[in-house]
């Protein structure tokens, strides 16, 4: 009787403990999504963070939901083709700034930094400070340039190098239904733009910085090309 009594507790407890994280996650989930604690407030970066890790981990572990692939292909392209090679910020590291209102886009965009910082190969460090940020990330809804996602760079020639990178998210795709971008895909569309905004340019191979379809997430392909990039 005894050791059912302590079973009982054991699973009691256990069943508290769970129900406190939910709650906890929950709270946190809220106080990240709303619109009262802005970017510029360090423990709303914190938390932002937190749950960004939390939710790559998910996503790792195939816990987020990964929804179907669209065959609406076509309007998933962007228009960066035209990117110069070899260019590249001076050290493999670069300062972000996020003027993203919504949560859900300004959450892909630091998943995104997060798998690319992740690699080993890149360094996104987020700032409050867009004087000082090297990259943008912003938001736009625009039905008429067919692309996910686009980035334009700065570049100081001759050496090519990197100025300035402003990614632009386009919601008109990324959430509409009828193109049915998962999260995941929404993640992958950050890594791509992210990519093109450290100097990757587009490719064929399994990579994340195919030109359609955002299939993929950062490969290993990827990782080598950025290593190479800034190892010279
Ligand atoms: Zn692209």
């Amino acid at each position: 009787m005894k050791l059912i009594k302590a079973v009982v507790t054991l699973i009691r407890w256990t069943l508290k403990l769970i129900l406190t994280g939910i709650l906890l996650m929950l709270v946190a989930y809220f106080l990240a999504s709303s619109n009262w604690l802005k970017a510029d407030n360090k423990l709303a970066l914190a938390l932002n963070q937190g749950l960004v890790q939390v939710e790559a981990w998910l996503s790792k572990a195939g816990v987020l939901p990964k929804l179907a692939m669209t065959e609406r292909k076509a309007s998933q392209a962007d228009t960066d083709d035209n990117q110069a090679q070899g260019a590249r910020w001076p050290q493999n590291q670069a300062r972000v700034y996020l003027e993203l209102t919504d949560p859900k886009l300004k959450r892909a965009c630091l998943v995104a930094m997060s798998a690319w910082n992740d690699t080993g190969a890149f360094k996104f460090v987020q700032t409050t400070d867009k004087d000082k940020a090297q990259i943008i990330c912003r938001a736009i809804s625009d039905s008429t340039n067919g692309a996910a996602g686009e980035t334009e760079t700065d570049l100081a020639l001759p050496q090519k190098q990197l100025t300035h990178a402003t990614v632009y998210l386009n919601k008109y795709y990324l959430f509409n239904p009828s193109y049915s971008y998962s999260w995941q895909r929404i993640i992958n569309t950050a890594e791509h733009e992210l990519g093109h905004a450290i100097g990757l340019r587009h490719t064929n191979e399994i990579s994340v910085m195919q030109p359609t379809g955002s299939n993929y997430s950062i490969q290993p392909a990827d990782v080598t090309k950025v290593r190479e990039l800034y190892s010279r």
